[in-house]
C-alpha cells in the first residue's frame, strides 16, 4: 500500500490533485539527507492534510546527497562511499525508504568481499592487537581481555539509551517545537549534558582497557572525539553502530536520497547556490521569503527549510535578511558552546600497501586499522597523519587490469605476489604524496574528497541546542546534529519539520 502512496506524492506536491487552493510554495535549501527526506515527508504530510504545495530544492552541487557521496572506482563496478558509509537495521526511515524504492540493502562487509574483516589497533610502532574476523574466537578473546562484567555493563547502558531513543518512531506525526521537546519525549535529556567519560565513570570497576581500546576508539572513529569530550548520546550511538553490523545500499547510499527527492515531486535545481533569503510580510500580514540564487534569480516562498549546516561550513554562504533579531541562522556563532563541524579528508587508493610500513612481513593486510593513541580526527595525531584505514575491496585481477588500463599504468605490476586493494583513509589534513608513497608500494588510482563531516558533540543541555524553527515558517532540520548526526537522524529531524509545516499551515499535525 505504501508504494501507491508514493506514486500519488508527485501529484500532491505539484498541487494538481487538491482543488483550487493556491499551493503553498516551499523552498528547501540543500539536497542532502535532510533536504531530500524533508521534500518527501513534506509532500506526503501536506497531501495527507489536503494542503496543496509546490516544493523547490536548491542544491549548490551538481548532485544530490551532500555528505552522502557514492562513486565508482574508475573502470570497475565497485562503489565506494566517500561520506556516510553505513546504517543499521533499526534505522527505520532508511530501511523503509530502501524497501519502498526497491533498493537492495547489503551487509557492508559482504559487498566488499571482506565479510567481517579483522580490526587492528595500531600503537606507536605498529599493530599491537587485532581481531581474527571469526566471531566466536573474537568474542572469547574479548571476554578474556576485558571481562564479562565490563562488557555486560556497557552493553546494558548503551541499549538502555538506544531503547529510549527508539521511542521517537512512535511519534512520527507529532510536531515537536524544539530539540529539547524531543529529548524530553524520549527521556534522554541527561544523555547530552555530561561527557561519556563521566557517565561511564559512574559505574564502579569498569575495565579501563575496554574503555580505551573499544569505546574511546569507537567514538573517535565515528565522531572524532574522545570519551572525555563527547556527550553520552554520542558514545551510545557510536557503540550501537559498531555492534549491530553495518548496512549499505548496494547501488550506493546516495541513491536513497535521490529517490526520496524524486518521490516528492519537487522541482530540483542542481548547481544552484542560494545567495540570500529575505523575510517579508505581505499586505495581509502573511510571512513570505524571497530566495535569491547566486545568479540573481529571485523567487517568493511561503516557507523555507534550511537543510544544511549554517554559513561557516560551506562555500555558499547565505545572507539572511530581516530575520527576527538574534535568529540563529543570522548568527550561529552566538550559541555557546558553538556547534563546530569537523573537517575530514577522505582518501581512496587502489594499489598495494607496504607491509613494512605497518611493521609486518606479510603482504596481505586485509584489515581495518585504527590507531590506539589518543588523538582526535580534528586535532590529528602526533605520530600518524591518518586516523583510520579501512579495506574496501580486494581487487580481482580483471578489475586491477581495467584500472591499470584506465590510468595508462603498466599492467606488468600485476604479479601473483601483489595484493591489490581499495583502501579508504581518514585524515585531518590532506595526505601528501610522500606519506602515500611511504604507505603504498604501488598506487593505480588515488582520489581525495573533503567534508565538514559532523559537529562536535560536546555536552550541552537540550535547551541549548539550535532551534528547529528559526523564524516564522523558516525551519532548520540540522538543529538535530549536535544531538546526533547521522543519515537516519537527518530524516527523523526532517520528518518533524514536515509535521511543523503542516501544523503551521493549519493542518492537524
Ligand atoms: C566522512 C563521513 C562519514 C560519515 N559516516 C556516517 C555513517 O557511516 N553513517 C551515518 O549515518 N552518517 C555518517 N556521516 C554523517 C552523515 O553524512 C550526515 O549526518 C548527513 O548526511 C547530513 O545530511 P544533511 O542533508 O543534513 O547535510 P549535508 O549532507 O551537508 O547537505 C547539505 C546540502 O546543502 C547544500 N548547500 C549548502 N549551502 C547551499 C546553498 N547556499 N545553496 C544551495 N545548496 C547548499 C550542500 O551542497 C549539501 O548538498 C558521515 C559524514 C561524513 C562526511
Amino acid at each position: 500500500m505504501k508504494v501507491s502512496a508514493y506514486a500519488f506524492l508527485a501529484f500532491g506536491a505539484l498541487g494538481l490533485s487538491l482543488g483550487s487552493t493556491t499551493p503553498k510554495q516551499i523552498a528547501i535549501i540543500g539536497g542532502g539527507a535532510s533536504g531530500s527526506s524533508a521534500a518527501m515527508y513534506i509532500a506526503q504530510a501536506m497531501q495527507e492534510a489536503s494542503i496543496p504545495c509546490q516544493i523547490t530544492i536548491y542544491e549548490k552541487n551538481s548532485r544530490l546527497g551532500g555528505r552522502v557521496q557514492s562513486f565508482n572506482v574508475p573502470a570497475t563496478n565497485l562503489i565506494v562511499e566517500a561520506g556516510a558509509s553505513i546504517f543499521v537495521n533499526i534505522n527505520y526511515n532508511l530501511m523503509d525508504a530502501a524497501s519502498q524504492f526497491g533498493l537492495n540493502v547489503i551487509d557492508a562487509g559482504i559487498e566488499q568481499s571482506l565479510a567481517n574483516p579483522p580490526n587492528a589497533i595500531w600503537n606507536q610502532t605498529g599493530i599491537e592487537y587485532q581481531t581474527t574476523g571469526n566471531e566466536a574466537v573474537d568474542t572469547a578473546g574479548m571476554l578474556e581481555r576485558f571481562g564479562a562484567y565490563t562488557l555486560q555493563t556497557v552493553s546494558n547502558f548503551v541499549s538502555e539509551i538506544v531503547t529510549k531513543y527508539m521511542q521517537i518512531y512512535g511519534a512520527t506525526t507529532t510536531a515537536f517545537n524544539t530539540i529539547n521537546d524531543m529529548l524530553v519525549f524520549m527521556g534522554v535529556q541527561d544523555t547530552t549534558t555530561t561527557t561519556a567519560q563521566a557517565a561511564l565513570d559512574a559505574f564502579p570497576d569498569l575495565n579501563q582497557l575496554f574503555l580505551t581500546e573499544r569505546v574511546d576508539i569507537s567514538t573517535r572513529v565515528n565522531y572524532g572525539q574522545s570519551l572525555a569530550q563527547i556527550h553520552t548520546m554520542g558514545m551510545a550511538i557510536s557503540m550501537a553502530a559498531g555492534s549491530s553490523g553495518g548496512l549499505q545500499i548496494q547501488a550506493g547510499n546516495q541513491r536513497i536520497f535521490e529517490r526520496m527527492a524524486a518521490a516528492s515531486g519537487a522541482s530540483i535545481s542542481l548547481n544552484t547556490p542560494v545567495a540570500s533569503v529575505a523575510k517579508q510580510t505581505t499586505s495581509v500580514g502573511d510571512t513570505q521569503y524571497v530566495v535569491t540564487t547566486k545568479t540573481g534569480k529571485a523567487t517568493t516562498f511561503d516557507a523555507v527549510v534550511m537543510a544544511s549546516p549554517p554559513n561557516t561550513y560551506h562555500d555558499a554562504a547565505i545572507q539572511w535578511k530581516n530575520l527576527t533579531s538574534g535568529a540563529y541562522l543570522s548568527n550561529p556563532g552566538a550559541l555557546s558552546p558553538p556547534v563546530n563541524y569537523y573537517l575530514i579528508h577522505v582518501t581512496f587508493v587502489a594499489g598495494v600497501l607496504r607491509p613494512s610500513y605497518f611493521n609486518r612481513g606479510t603482504p596481505t593486510l586485509n584489515m581495518n586499522i585504527i590507531p590506539l593513541e589518543n588523538y582526535s580526527t580534528q586535532g590529528g595525531s602526533t605520530v600518524l597523519p591518518w586516523t583510520s584505514l579501512s579495506h574496501e575491496y580486494v581487487l580481482t585481477t580483471t578489475d586491477t587490469f581495467n584500472i591499470c588500463k584506465y590510468n595508462k599504468n603498466s599492467t606488468s605490476v600485476i604479479t601473483p605476489s601483489a595484493v591489490f586493494t581499495v583502501t579508504k583513509l581518514f585524515s585531518p589534513q590532506p595526505l601528501s604524496e610522500s606519506v602515500l608513497n611511504q604507505m603504498y608500494s604501488i598506487r593505480l588510482w588515488t582520489k581525495s574528497v573533503q567534508h565538514y563531516a559532523y559537529p562536535n558533540l560536546v555536552p550541552r543541555s537540550g535547551s541549548n541546542m539550535p532551534p528547529m524553527t528559526v523564524d516564522t515558517q523558516l525551519y532548520f532540520p540540522n538543529a538535530f546534529e549536535p544531538f546526533i548526526s547521522t543519515m537516519e537522524t537527518s530524516t527523523v529531524s526532517s520528518r518533524n519539520v514536515a509535521n511543523l509545516i503542516v501544523r503551521d499551515f493549519g493542518g492537524s499535525s
